[in-house]
């Protein structure tokens, strides 16, 4: 019988858990064994009792990847080599962003499962989409931080000590997060507008409710509904047009990203300058590999010498793990229930799904987008 086996998370700053206990249970239910380390779910407030409590064993983490045929995670392991050959890693691991850790997987013989490459657009697909389901986390919280940090409401109030205007909030990228942010902001009161390169983002934005801030930029839809990267013109164009209008906004929330790179630069450092005293910028693109803020770092909060405040967001999903914890552990039994057949793992490699989303396998990094990230040779 497959046993599916859920670890602490060994990231720093990670509080989320790949399985929740109600999840233990449907597994369970489904004639699956789990084992789960001690204290896997106490980060997000899911104690080994619940666990237990679901049919789970509630064991030491050797035991658990000794025993498990599925290890699921959120992020990739400190210790891969604990790993064993015909085991399976399921997770967000990242592999096109860190195609060295996914050669280190890969030599271990595990077949690695990343559900950071799922193709998004497929119907069938959705139920099992950690990116979009972890990004709506990050846009509720993206905007949550941004209202604790700033020192005034975000509603109009009418008080007998006055009226308070609406914070006025502008969002820059309105994918799955950016609307998330919006819809997050408007709840709370402010007066929201959002901008985005995509012409059906644009759109998206219009539909919540919020005003669309319109640029003299041309519109950047690229492979896949994605944001293409901008040309250096384009880019320039967009960065001397934002540069004027943020200065209109008391807080600013980022979130614009392009697929497996850097995210683009949207607010310079002479943007932050023009901001009043007071005002807040979140970067909830804010990561390894950049952010859309001058100089803000991942896990950092500055506050320049003009009194604005520029937030490096980069954990946010973990930073609401319990809501997190929840929605990615139902992705992932949405993906377990195609990926096991008669109690067996049973990869096709025809199948769609199963092709995106298997990076190694048999000691060899398989998916051809990440063995040309690292740079090895694709076979024909
Ligand atoms: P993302 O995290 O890659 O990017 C966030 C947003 O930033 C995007 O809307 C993008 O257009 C925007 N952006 C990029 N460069 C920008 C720039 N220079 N200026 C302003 N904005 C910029 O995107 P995401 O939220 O993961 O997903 C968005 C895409 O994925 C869309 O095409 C969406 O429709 C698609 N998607 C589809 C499904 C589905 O069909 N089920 C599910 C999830 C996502």
């Amino acid at each position: 019988m497959t046993t599916i086996g859920v670890v602490r998370e060994t990231a720093p700053g990670e509080r989320r858990v790949a399985l929740v206990p109600e999840d233990a249970g449907r597994l369970r239910r489904d004639g699956l064994e789990v084992v789960v380390e001690c204290g896997a779910g106490a980060g997000a407030w899911y104690a080994d009792a619940a666990y237990a409590a679901a049919g789970a064993t509630v064991t030491s983490r050797v035991q658990v990847y000794a025993d498990s045929d599925i290890l699921l995670c959120v992020t990739p392991p400190d210790d891969v080599d604990a790993l064993h050959t015909g085991q399976t890693l399921v997770g967000l691991l990242a592999p096109l962003r860190d195609p060295v850790r996914c050669r280190q997987l890969a030599a271990t013989g595990v077949t690695a499962v990343s559900l950071d490459l799922l193709p998004r657009t497929l119907s069938r697909a959705q139920a099992m989409d950690a990116l979009t389901s972890q990004a709506n986390v990050a846009g509720y919280k993206a905007a949550l931080v941004a209202a604790d940090a700033y020192d005034a409401y975000l509603p109009m109030l009418m008080t007998a000590a006055g009226t308070a205007r609406p914070a006025r909030v502008l969002v820059l990228g309105a994918g799955v997060a950016g609307l998330q942010a919006i819809a997050t902001a408007r709840r709370l009161g402010a007066a929201v507008t959002g901008y985005d390169v995509r012409e059906a983002a644009r759109e998206d934005i219009a539909s919540t409710g919020a005003a669309v801030l319109t640029l003299d930029v041309p519109a950047a839809t690229g492979e896949g509904g994605y944001a293409r990267r901008l040309s250096e013109d384009e880019s320039r164009a967009q960065q001397e047009a934002l540069d004027t209008a943020v200065a209109g906004f008391d807080i600013v929330i980022t979130t614009a990203q392009v697929p497996d790179g850097r995210p683009p630069l949207l607010v310079t450092a002479a943007a932050l300058e023009a901001l009043r005293p007071g005002s807040v910028v979140v970067d909830a693109a804010s990561g390894p590999l950049g952010g859309n803020v001058a100089g803000s770092e991942p896990g950092r909060t500055v506050v320049s010498s003009r009194g604005v405040t520029v937030i490096g967001a980069a954990d946010l999903p973990a930073r609401v793990p319990q809501a997190a914890s929840s929605a990615y552990s139902r992705n992932l039994c949405a993906l377990l229930a195609g990926l096991i057949r008669d109690g067996e793992v049973a990869i096709d490699p025809e199948d769609e799904i199963h092709a995106a989303v298997v990076v190694a396998r048999d000691g060899e990094v398989v998916h051809p987008r990440v063995r040309a990230a690292t740079s090895e040779e694709v076979p024909s």
